[in-house]
């Protein structure tokens, strides 16, 4: 049988330094505020202060920390991740402080969770469907990851491992173990990745118990409830899909339930495709890839249009306004779609990654870096405030921590070939063909198509240069050190280049990037008869504060004027520098109605000049309209 294991190995963002005014700039604001933000944020809610365990509650219910830990957890990973690329000595002492309080607060043994240590004890692993235990653990567990590689200091690691061990006593298919799992996913990828930090078996083999338990009959969800004498009929969402307990993961046709959990799961799922050389598992990634990326994803990579489970809902059900789209679910399929990308080097799981990183996933916080939206939605009448927090916060420490490490996301290297998924000016260490072999990207991307790789080696290299042709991108042109190229791109959705690689080598890669209008499937009812505007990978959106006193559903465009007739124009001081979109298009005429609510003749149009932004950027000057989908007429 062959090996179905993963062709490529990301290169870590560590060996990725950023010089674009893209990423760069963002990468700087999470250092210097969302980190410091956030930290703030935890003391402040008691969240830091709840691992000395001598505390008082002061929020409103305890309901709402029973996943409090994870908010600091998720703090630790992206500070840590931050002080791996640029070394700070304050914030390394509030790490190894924070690290400390929460070691302090471990039981003997080995159990670490502050609510139901200090709050509920009795309650301690009776709910494992809605109370987040092993959610927090996971969470703590890559804090500790992340701690640990960026200090060298394995005390958290080992405090984490020994809870690891503990909930591997606890749980599992052995006597005198509970067949438990837990409600939330994500646990099951954190202890793939304790199991790479210590080299310890044990956690690869929990995680694959927790997949594959996962949904198994007799019910866990159903034993456990029975033993609070709560009736498992009575769940609030009524279905397991919500867990993504419903079924076995591996007989999934379809994602289902709460977005997140399911995107962390599906992560765990094609880490253990790897590990165990699991074709099935593998099958079903592609499978559930298939239904949410054809029929499920919204063109921002949002994903879960529904506030009602935070999630998924029927195909074709992309309502707009009503959007759900939580950050942390775009960050979920970030992660999930690199663990896929990783199998064959397909450019379809990269396009997928781009779309979340550039659009649904940035929307998510704010230029100056402290205030955050949770949910992302395509359109909004004008009432969509950022937050600098939420009650459960767990958008903000999630995007920290992406933000700092978001060169993870860029390269692969394979024997003899460096990948590049991601476009951006950044200089990356790589080993290839057996020495070390650096790329450098120069390039206004977004802004512009052209990408100049030069390639640094202390003797000639041979290996292949692979770089993705995006799936917005119809034509480009190569040279290489000036001469121009005709190289047709592989099936795999990359242009390869196999030579032997002299220090000083450079390759041109301009891809074209006209702006384009696109449409929705005609199955989307929701979107029939409207356009979006994209150019390269970001999606364009209307704000309310470019169009003074015009309702902005009331403006239809037309499609074929968007290539031809509509304008680029790149404003260096407008939000932290972009290229806006300039148009006309026709507005309806709400004059004249008086009272009445229909008439027999329609109303007017006239016609205005339109600006649309990236929408990754929208909702950073005033509170007002945004619009991603305009009528066509
Ligand atoms: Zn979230």
């Amino acid at each position: 049988m062959s090996s179905i294991k993963r062709k490529l190995t990301p290169v870590p963002f560590t060996q990725v330094r950023f010089t674009d005014s893209f990423w760069g700039p963002r990468i700087e604001v999470n250092r210097r505020a969302t980190i410091p933000h956030i930290y703030r944020k935890l003391e402040e809610t008691g969240r830091i202060g709840a691992f000395d365990l001598n505390f008082e509650r002061e929020v409103p219910s305890p309901i709402v920390l029973i996943f409090g830990d994870s908010d600091p957890a998720k703090w630790i990973e992206a500070a840590s991740y931050s002080l791996s690329t640029h070394p700070d000595p304050d914030l390394a002492a509030i790490v190894d402080r924070v690290a400390d309080k929460i070691i302090s607060a471990q039981q003997p043994d080995g159990y670490l969770n502050t609510h139901f240590i200090h709050t509920q004890p009795e309650m301690r692993w009776k709910n494992l469907r809605d109370w987040h235990e092993m959610y927090c653990a996971g969470h703590l567990m890559e804090g500790a990851v992340a701690h640990y590689q960026a200090t060298g200091n394995p005390k958290l690691l080992e405090a984490l491992s020994r809870y690891a061990d503990h909930i591997d006593n606890t749980f599992g298919r052995e006597p005198g173990k509970k067949r438990g799992y837990c409600g939330h996913p994500e646990i099951e990828l954190a202890l793939v990745r304790l199991y790479h930090a210590t080299g310890n078996p044990r956690y690869l083999n929990l995680a694959k118990y927790m997949v594959d338990e996962r949904g198994t009959q007799p019910h866990y969800y159903d034993i456990e409830a029975l033993e609070r004498n709560d009736n498992p009929a009575k769940f609030w969402a009524r279905t397991y899909e919500y867990c993504q307990a419903h079924v076995p993961v591996r007989q999934q046709e379809k994602v289902v339930g709460h977005a997140v959990r399911a995107m962390y799961l599906l992560s765990a799922v094609a880490d253990l495709a790897h590990e165990f050389d699991d074709e099935i598992l593998l099958e079903t990634c592609y499978r559930l890839w298939d239904n949410l990326v054809m029929k499920r994803m919204y063109i921002t990579g949002g994903i879960g249009p529904s506030r009602h489970n935070e999630g998924f809902t029927q195909d074709y059900d992309l309502p707009d306004e009503t959007a759900y789209a939580e950050t942390c679910a775009t960050i979920g399929l970030v992660l999930w779609n690199h663990r896929l990308l990783q199998f064959s080097g397909e450019s379809c799981f990269a396009d997928v990654m781009e779309r979340g990183l550039y659009n649904g996933f940035l929307s998510g916080v704010s230029l100056e870096g402290t205030h955050f939206l949770y949910e992302n939605p395509l359109s909004s009448a004008g009432e969509r405030l950022r937050h600098d927090w939420f009650i459960c916060p767990c958008c903000p420490p999630n995007v920290a921590r992406i933000l700092a490490s978001i060169g993870n996301y860029f390269y692969s290297t394979e024997d003899a070939a460096v990948w590049v998924h991601l476009f951006a000016e950044n200089e990356a260490t790589l080993r290839v063909a057996n020495q070390i072999v650096k790329i450098f990207q120069s390039t206004k991307y977004p802004w512009d198509g052209l990408v100049t790789f030069r390639v640094g080696v202390d003797r000639p290299a041979n290996f292949a240069l692979r770089f993705r042709l995006p799936d917005w991108c119809q034509s480009y042109q190569l040279k290489i050190n000036g001469t121009p190229w005709d190289v047709q791109p592989e099936k795999n959705g990359y242009i390869a280049l196999a030579r032997t690689w002299n220090s000083g080598d450079t390759v041109s890669y301009e891809m074209d990037m006209p702006l384009k209008a696109a449409w929705a499937n005609p199955a989307v009812r929701q979107l029939e008869g409207r356009i979006a505007l994209q150019r390269g990978p970001l999606v364009y959106c209307l704000e309310g504060v470019d169009h003074e006193n015009i309702i902005l559903d009331r403006i239809a465009v037309d499609p074929g004027q968007v290539t031809r007739q509509f304008t680029l124009d790149y404003q260096s001081s407008l939000l932290g520098g972009v290229a806006v979109v300039h148009g006309q298009g026709t507005v309806i005429d709400g004059q004249g109605w008086g009272d009445q609510l229909y008439r027999s003749t329609p109303p007017g149009k006239k016609e205005i000049s339109i600006t649309a932004i990236p929408y990754c950027v929208w909702n950073n000057r005033q509170l007002g309209e945004m619009r991603v989908w305009l009528r066509t007429r």
